[in-house]
């Protein structure tokens, strides 16, 4: 038998992101809407379906959905562009602007995705860490951009776990302190209510991602977009793969952002249950919620490893953060639908009274 050399050294020592994909009857772990798309608009969808013609290579950029996200926002085409989740367009980002002797700053704790990227890329990361209860450090973010050598920025705003948004006026103090292009990742901004978008007018350096995984019910679909300048979405273009976005994928997004309205009434169910749950929450000893502008809370409880495995066997799956770096002894449980909060709320009660 031969063996096989070795793979890139940048691969070495890496582990593999691991969602930790396991079923549960109340799957709180991943930020999906707990509501499939259903009823008429799902036939709507599969009638789309049904005429897409499978032999023939999609649309490469999806200019027909391109083109309805861009009037949405009052943009043109050339502002905007889709891709295979808004994993691939953060890759795309890091192929982009990333790469050996350039430099991403991060301001952890944050999506893990983005550093992994920048590993993978061979981009050297600089953090800026979050403070006392993951606020900004937001003079260090400034003085460190303003040293000029960074490259691209990340904010993720509201930031995922910790479920904050970041104020406009520090994303534009960001955008002015160097030419580095800044992603403001806005994944859960259907639920926040708040968007950065005006900004790309006297911006050039700004870019703006979403996602149809979250409020729209798509996670199995896999799209995603971002908004930016001609400038900047020509680069993205130039690394991205030309058929990532399939043509079944371009005609389930079309038909559901055009219905996108649709989903108001599970996003204002979803917004009013956070407030709910983050009550309920923080009326639990020796429990810590943290305020969240999204679709999930991050929450701090002593033996956080040992409420998880209580939290799974009765049937509901959140997301353990308590051994992930700055997020010690922490979960972050995504608002599910009124039952599955209630199962949540009740068993972590159940744990605590049981210790
Ligand atoms: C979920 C998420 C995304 C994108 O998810 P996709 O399913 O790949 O579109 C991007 N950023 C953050 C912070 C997220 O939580």
């Amino acid at each position: 038998m031969n063996s096989v050399r070795a793979s890139a050294p940048q691969l070495e020592g890496l582990v593999p992101y691991d969602p930790k994909y396991l079923p549960a009857q109340a799957m709180l772990s991943a930020n999906e809407n707990p509501c499939d798309i259903d009823g008429a608009l799902r036939d709507e969808v599969m009638r789309a379906v049904a005429e897409v013609a499978f032999n023939r290579y999609p649309d490469p950029l999806a200019n027909e959905l391109r083109d309805m996200i861009a009037e949405a926002n009052g943009l043109s085409r050339d502002h905007v562009l889709v891709g295979n989740g808004g994993d691939e367009l953060l890759f795309n980002l890091a192929l982009a602007w990333g790469g050996p002797g350039r430099k991403l700053l991060n301001v952890p704790p944050t999506f893990s995705v983005y550093a992994a990227n920048a590993r993978l890329t061979g981009t050297e990361v600089v953090n800026v860490a979050r403070g006392a209860d993951f606020a900004i450090d937001e003079e260090a973010v400034i003085e460190r951009l303003s040293r000029g050598d960074i490259d691209f920025a990340v904010l993720t705003s509201p930031n995922n776990p910790t479920g904050e948004l970041a104020s406009e006026e520090f994303i534009v103090r960001m955008l002015e302190a160097s030419d580095a292009l800044v992603l403001v990742d806005e994944a859960y901004f259907e639920f926040a209510g708040r968007t950065v978008v005006p900004l790309l007018a006297e911006h050039e350096n700004l870019i703006i991602l979403r996602t149809f995984s979250k409020a729209y019910s798509l996670a199995g679909v896999r799209l995603g977009y971002v908004m930016a300048s001609p400038s900047v979405i020509r680069e993205l273009i130039k690394v991205r793969q030309p058929y990532s976005v399939d043509a079944v994928s371009q005609a389930i997004a079309r038909v559901v952002y055009a219905n996108r309205a649709a989903f108001d009434p599970s996003i204002k169910a979803i917004v009013a249950e956070r407030t709910r749950v983050f009550e309920e929450l923080s009326k639990i000893p020796g429990v810590k919620a943290y305020p969240s502008d999204a679709n999930y809370i991050l929450f701090r409880v002593e033996e956080a490893a040992s409420a998880w495995d209580y939290l799974y066997d009765r049937g509901v799956l959140i997301r353990d953060f308590s051994a992930s770096a700055m997020l010690e002894g922490t979960l972050r449980v995504t608002i599910g639908t009124a039952e599955q909060n209630d199962a949540f709320l009740g068993s972590l009660r159940d744990f605590i009274d049981e210790r």
